[in-house]
């Protein structure tokens, strides 16, 4: 200390006045990073200021994990629209969550009397048609794809259009439509499809997409199917199906049950089934349109 004492003087400088400009250099480091640490977890930490549901995925449409209660604090993930991803500071679980249950300044904008598909130009594809009768059925029924699809088609139309939507259909009767022909202009596009197997131990429904902008409304589907219908649950897919490959729009192609299954079979022949299938589209498609 007296070493540096001595050198400070000899230099002209007054120790004291050296000793408080550091002191004081030190105080501001310290108080900047203070700062900063403190920013950054305000940005990242967030509280409910209401009990709410912890969801899979970004809207409504998706099932509920958890029930989480006003004061309990999350870290946010990542985004989605009003949506966020958040871990829970309590159990460390993950999920999402709508961003106007926060203390952040997130604006629920949805009246519910609202119909978001409300003039939105939804695409309905029954697929095959015609000479292409698409997947049969083995059983005494002799169910074809082609007509089942139509069936769906056409009642999800009318579903479609309660809500204010308008509908083009790619065929509305028992017409062969070539692939490239498949297609319109549209807020969406929805192919209707059974699937098929040899073994008739197959079945469910899955959801496929293509164009990765596509998987958020296939995901959405999915989701609100399985809420909903008695189908398993397959998933989320992408393929390279051609009527998604050719439009840009939110395109997926349905595949609503093994029609080699007996099981699915009775069930795609059912009314009450078809319809309880038809209201989960809808569902999803509105839960789709609110927050996209
Ligand atoms: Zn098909």
């Amino acid at each position: 200390m007296m070493k540096l004492n001595q050198w400070l003087i000899q230099r002209k400088l007054n120790p004291k006045r050296v000793y408080l400009a550091l002191l004081a250099l030190f105080a501001l480091v310290f108080l900047i990073v203070l700062i900063v640490l403190t920013t950054t977890q305000d940005d990242d930490k967030i509280y409910l200021v209401e009990n709410a549901e912890i969801r899979t995925g970004p809207n409504a449409g998706y099932p509920v994990v958890y029930n989480v209660q006003k004061g309990d604090t999350f870290k946010v993930l990542s985004r989605s629209g009003k949506w966020l991803e958040v871990i829970s500071s309590k159990n460390h679980q993950k999920g999402w969550i709508a961003g106007w249950h926060t203390n952040l300044d997130i604006k629920e904008d949805v009246n519910p009397d609202l119909k978001p598909l409300k003039n939105k130009t939804i695409v309905l594809d029954p697929g095959h048609g015609g000479k292409d009768n698409g997947a049969s059925s083995q059983t005494a029924k002799n169910s074809h794809e082609k007509d089942i699809t139509l069936k769906t088609g056409l009642e999800l139309k009318k579903m479609l259009e309660k809500e204010g939507a308008k509908v083009v259909m790619t065929r509305k009767d028992d017409t062969f439509v070539s692939l490239e022909d498949r297609k319109a202009k549209g807020d969406a596009f929805i192919s209707i499809h059974n699937d098929a197997l040899a073994s008739q131990n197959a079945n469910g429904a899955t959801v496929y997409y293509f164009h990765k902008k596509q998987a958020p409304l296939a995901k959405t589907l999915n989701a609100s199917i399985q809420k909903k219908v008695l189908l398993s649950d397959r998933g989320a897919r992408q393929e390279d199906y051609q009527v998604l490959r050719q439009t840009k729009k939110p395109a997926v192609l349905l595949e609503l049950g093994y029609i080699s299954n007996p099981t699915d079979e009775i069930l795609m022949n059912d009314q009450n089934h078809r319809y309880i299938v038809e209201t989960a589209i809808v569902d999803g498609l509105k839960n789709y349109f609110l927050y996209e």
